[in-house]
């Protein structure tokens, strides 16, 4: 991020005359009574539950913040542009800000799918690690920086569900011929699987499995998809989320408008944005807990654990998808280079402490099956 008006300020307070000072200073109170108002466009539903309500808290935030001089207004996808057209605006300087999922942009910069969701590769935790103090966040912003966009990490759903099925599915072979949703890198490695991938937009899932246009699809988690009636269109709800160990979500900002902002606001908006990263994850952590119990004791769905073969065989052709990925341009091998040694070192710690904690705390492990 760039943050240009700070070095300028402290020269002036450090170097000019007192006379200059006090121009400085009318200038300062001009600049605190300028107020912003600015449009935040999103790829989710308006007030849906989860990811949808960090756009509102950032709102909320920078208004109680700022005291009102940067007011934020909140569109659902579709209110102002689709949801599928939230980077676009916001470059075209059509809305300010942004809330989406970088993998949606792979059209114009495949590498983006790096920065939401790898098969395989790293949780929320050692995600926010790697993109606030191993580097991420400097490779995400210059990705974006040949479309005038600025980026911030802005919430995670934590592990993802693998997804609801209308069978059962015990080896390889059952997939074999299965219409199923599944988005981003997974998706192409359920298709090297065997499995037909079809995209569509979330609002659409539940018709199209309830038809049978589909057999299975992915959504979220508990939380989001009781909420969309999942359970009522198929009987399985497959774990874990290997395609999504977590999706990051993203605040971006059209870069000459957050060039305008005094420092001030700016640093409101950061820490603002830097609220909701949590809190995003937080709201998913603790609502998929009741939602997995109603699921399965209210609506009596089949919990099942994805097969030892399958998840053997997701994660070859996983190495070979996110191999190739990598291998698509400089800038994209030098991203997953960084998140590849990161995931390499935390891996070894994370062995030794989260995993090896959860297995202490329940030496049982998983007892659903
Ligand atoms: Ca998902």
């Amino acid at each position: 991020m760039k943050a240009k008006a700070l070095p300028v300020a402290i020269a002036m307070t450090t170097a000019l005359s007192s006379s200059l000072l006090v121009v400085s200073s009318f200038d300062n109170q001009a600049q605190a009574q300028e107020t912003f108002r600015w449009k935040m466009v999103t790829s989710w539903p308006k007030n849906f539950p989860g990811v949808g309500q960090g756009p509102e808290r950032l709102s909320q935030l920078v208004e109680e913040m700022s005291d009102g001089r940067l007011t934020i207004e909140v569109f659902g996808a579709g209110q102002l542009v689709p949801g599928f057209e939230v980077f676009d605006a916001v470059a075209d300087g059509t809305a300010e800000l942004g809330h989406s999922a970088s993998y949606y942009w792979k059209g114009k910069a495949p590498a983006a799918q790096f920065f939401a969701a790898v098969p395989f590769g790293m949780n929320a935790q050692e995600m926010n690690a790697w993109l606030s103090y191993g580097g991420g966040m400097e490779l995400w912003n210059e990705l974006y920086d040949d479309f005038g966009v600025d980026v911030l990490v802005a919430g995670a759903s934590g592990v993802q569900m693998g997804g609801w099925y209308n069978k059962e599915i015990n080896s390889v072979a059952d997939l074999d011929g299965l219409k199923m949703r599944m988005p981003g890198l997974g998706g192409e490695v359920m298709s090297r699987m065997g499995v037909a991938i079809v995209n569509m937009p979330g609002g659409e899932i539940f018709t199209s499995l309830q038809s049978g246009a589909i057999d299975a699809t992915e959504w979220i988690g508990p939380y989001n998809d009781l909420a969309f009636g999942l359970h009522q269109a198929a009987d399985y709800y497959y774990y874990p989320g290997w395609h999504e160990p977590t999706v990051m979500f993203e605040a971006i900002i059209n870069e000459e408008a957050w060039a305008e902002l005094p420092t001030d606001l700016q640093a409101i908006l950061r820490t603002a944005i830097s609220d909701v990263n949590q809190s995003v994850l937080d709201e998913y952590t603790a609502r998929n807990n009741d939602a997995l119990e109603t699921l399965v004791n209210e609506h009596n769905v089949e919990l099942r654990r994805i097969p030892d073969d399958v998840l053997a065989q997701a994660r070859e052709h996983s190495a070979e998808v996110v191999g190739e990925l990598a291998a698509s341009s400089e800038l994209a091998t030098r991203i997953y280079d960084s998140y590849r040694a990161f995931q390499d070192k935390v891996e070894d710690y994370h062995a030794i402490s989260e995993q090896a904690y959860y297995n202490a705390r329940n030496p049982e492990g998983d007892t659903s099956q």
